[in-house]
């Protein structure tokens, strides 16, 4: 039998990894983190979240909550760690990232049949089965190897990180704990939902079209993914595209049943709800752009930062 080779051990290859080694075939799974870390990825763990602890919905009667579904009942290794390391977050499977990844990573270095070789693959073995799982952060050399052999040459598109902060510097009088139209598992509210009036939120659009954004390499053109934008990019299309994507109001009622004019919505980022996401709000502004445009918003006045946004190069195979 061929050497099987799998190159990144990322939410992919750790999955495929698994799965070939569960039906009792050898498999090589070779990682280049943390001697070589990519842009957006911070630790030595597989299958580390880079951005979103959120996989979606976990419920059956939805496109992403059946998938879910289906790889549970065949074994995902994916699955039984998110089930197992899951946050509060209404009906979506969302997770504690560090203890997701550092649980997969665990399992997957004492499994008796995967072989963890702590390298950056530039080339590939001919002679061997590779399975190609380094992500959209492939590393340049290995990026120009695969656009070599596939002779494609638009491998790129760009997307954008969400900014996380303190939740201990919110200033919870301006902000409500509700799930959209109610819709929790436990009946208690996980999302904290940071409410605007007209004024504030028409301020914050301008002010986000406005802010100073970071440059993108002058050899790259600007293709950004249309399913996670930056909300200035958003933004841009008009007063009211915010307010009808991302920040929608509607079902989010506060203590006193008030509707308000434009929301962003917090997510934990941990069971103990030490940190939020800012869900939605991807962006490429300026670090002190990004402080100074949240802050606009009353309850982000003195928001601290654990991570702020950037924008990214994604890699991608065209494999229809
Ligand atoms: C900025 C950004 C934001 C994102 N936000 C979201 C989000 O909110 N929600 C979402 O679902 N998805 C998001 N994604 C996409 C997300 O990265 C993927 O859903 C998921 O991580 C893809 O899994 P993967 O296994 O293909 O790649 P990855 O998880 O990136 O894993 C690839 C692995 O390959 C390794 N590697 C790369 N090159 C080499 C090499 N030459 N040799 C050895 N190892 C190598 C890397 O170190 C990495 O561990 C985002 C991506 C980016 C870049």
């Amino acid at each position: 039998m061929k050497t099987i080779n799998i190159i990144g051990a990322g939410l992919a290859g750790s999955e495929t990894a698994y799965q070939i080694a569960q039906r009792g075939i050898k498999v090589n799974l070779y990682e280049m983190r943390p001697e070589f870390q990519t842009e957006v990825h911070k630790t030595a763990h597989f299958a580390e979240l880079v951005c979103s602890n959120s996989f979606r919905s976990s419920k059956v009667e939805n496109a992403v909550g059946l998938l879910k579904k289906e790889m549970e009942i065949v074994g995902s290794l994916i699955m039984e760690v998110a089930y197992k390391t899951r946050v509060p977050a209404g009906n979506a499977l969302s997770v504690n990232r560090e203890l997701f990844s550092s649980l997969i990573t665990k399992t997957l270095k004492e499994h008796e049949n995967i072989t963890v070789v702590k390298q950056k693959v530039a080339t590939l073995d001919k002679n061997a089965i590779n399975i190609i799982a380094t992500g959209p952060v492939t590393d340049n050399e290995f990026a120009e190897k695969i656009q070599s052999m596939t002779g494609e040459n638009s491998l790129y598109f760009y997307d954008a990180i969400a900014p996380v902060i303190d939740a201990d510097s919110v200033d919870y009088n301006c902000a409500f704990f509700a799930d959209r139209y109610a819709d929790n598992v436990d009946g208690e509210a996980d999302y904290l939902n940071i409410p605007m009036n007209k004024e504030t939120y028409e301020t914050f659009v301008r002010e986000l079209i406005n802010s100073e954004k970071t440059p993108s390499r002058d050899f790259e053109k600007e293709l950004f993914f249309e399913a996670c934008l930056p909300i200035e990019t958003i933004a841009s299309r008009g007063m009211e595209t915010l307010r009808f994507g991302t920040m929608k109001p509607v079902g989010l009622k506060d203590s006193e049943g008030k509707e308000h004019h434009a929301v962003i919505q917090l997510r934990k980022e941990n069971k103990e709800g030490t940190a939020f996401n800012l869900v939605g709000c991807q962006t490429r502004m300026k670090i002190s752009e990004q402080k100074r445009v949240f802050s606009l918003i009353p309850a982000l006045r003195n928001a601290e930062f654990l991570k702020l946004g950037s924008m990214h190069r994604n890699t991608y195979i065209n494999a229809p």
